[in-house]
């Protein structure tokens, strides 16, 4: 097993749940993102490791701001579209899923989330292959009760009575 393999292997041992990092402005752009976590109360900060060879990273960093939303259990399909390399561009990207520019950002907040936030860059570190990206909160939406979706073992997953 190569090194990467193993690497992946291993990671995905540790549950997550799954986002999608959104900027607006001329051109917004979405991508699928489950590196998210919670880092900080007070200030409010968030962060997210975006790939140096993403459309996204360069977008996110010129923008400095940015939305993400938390997907619901059944957006399976929306994580799946905003990791296809091959989606439309533009705002012909957002087509397929209902969605809001987001208040104070503009950048797009998808429909049927669990949470939305809009975040203002605050800073970004040399993360190896990819940048860690810290959001200031700018505004949360804590949308729906439902359960979210979560990424385990290289698979998208639901929460079933027994882990409730
Ligand atoms: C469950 C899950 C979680 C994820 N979490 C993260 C995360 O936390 N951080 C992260 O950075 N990514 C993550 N990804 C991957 C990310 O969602 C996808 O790579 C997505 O396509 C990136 O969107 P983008 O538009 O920013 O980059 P894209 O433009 O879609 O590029 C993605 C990759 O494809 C390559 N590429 C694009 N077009 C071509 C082409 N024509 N020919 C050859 N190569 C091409 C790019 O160089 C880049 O490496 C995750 C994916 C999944 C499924």
């Amino acid at each position: 097993m190569s090194d990467h393999k193993l690497l992946r292997r291993a990671f995905g041992t540790f549950a997550t749940g799954i986002t999608v990092v959104t900027v607006g402005g001329a051109n917004p752009h979405g991508m699928t993102a489950n590196s998210f976590a919670s880092v900080s109360l007070d200030p409010p900060l968030v962060l997210v490791c975006v790939d140096h060879h993403a459309t996204m990273h360069d977008r996110l960093l010129d923008e400095g701001l940015f939305g993400i939303s938390v997907l619901g259990a059944d957006q399976q399909h929306v994580a799946r579209h905003f990791a296809d390399r091959w989606r439309p561009q533009g705002l012909a990207e957002f087509d397929p899923v209902d969605w809001r520019p987001g208040e104070i950002t503009g950048a797009p907040l998808i429909g049927g989330a669990v949470a939305q936030f809009e975040c203002a860059l605050w800073r970004s570190y040399d993360g190896g292959d990819h940048t860690i990206v810290l959001g200031n909160l700018l505004s949360l939406d804590r949308c729906a009760e439902q359960d979210a979706l979560l990424f385990f073992q290289g698979r998208f997953r639901q929460l079933n009575e027994e882990t409730r």
